[in-house]
């Protein structure tokens, strides 16, 4: 990977690991990650949680899913972004580059993230996950169902690419597929379809 202006890989690395590290405050109880209060929720009773929804409100479950996710990629984009400006990298945020890596490298526990494809300017991107923690390989459905996944990239993409973005999975675990891959796009361009 190239370097961006006059920083490098390093320097993005060095930010993201200080975000990127949940802290246990032991006094308080609390755990804290991308400077938010976080709880540690395993992922069956996320599968649980979606079950239900989806049991009592059809796919409305799916629209929550997706709002949730979107709300937790939008702050993590800002607190990303923010950080960048705190340490002199403001213009180097805008780079292909920083945001590869400041997806590929920040684990929040979705699964290992690759970007496929980044077209900055056209605000396009094709994402791959590999264990995304809300597919189901045991519990197949014909759709994918990766809802709050596919919101927190639409989300944290729409800031790092500063324009809104929306998206579809086109493969996912739980349909039998290899790996989960998501495909965004500007909204723009999908109200005008
Ligand atoms: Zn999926």
């Amino acid at each position: 990977m190239s370097s961006v202006g006059q920083f490098s890989p390093n320097a993005f690395k060095r930010i993201l690991t200080s975000l990127n590290s949940a802290r246990f405050m032991d006094d308080t109880g609390t755990i804290e990650y991308f400077g938010q209060k976080a709880v540690i929720l395993r992922a069956d009773v996320f599968h649980l949680i979606h079950k239900e929804l989806y049991r009592l409100s059809g796919t409305a479950a799916n629209v929550i899913l997706s709002l949730g996710g979107r709300r937790v990629g939008t702050e993590e984009g800002a607190v990303l972004l923010a950080k960048a400006r705190s340490v002199g990298l403001g213009e180097a945020s805008a780079s292909p580059d920083f945001i590869q890596m400041a997806l590929e490298e920040t684990n929040m526990g979705f699964g290992k993230l690759s970007i496929l494809s980044l077209d900055k300017q056209g605000g396009n991107a094709s994402v791959s996950i590999s264990d995304c923690f809300e597919a189901d390989s045991r519990d197949r459905s014909p759709h994918p169902s990766c809802f709050f996944t596919l919101g927190y990239l639409e989300g944290v993409l729409s800031k790092l690419l500063g324009t809104n973005v929306r998206g579809i999975e086109t493969s996912c675990v739980s349909k039998g597929d290899e790996s989960c891959v998501f495909q965004l796009k500007p909204q723009e361009s999908i109200k005008l379809k």
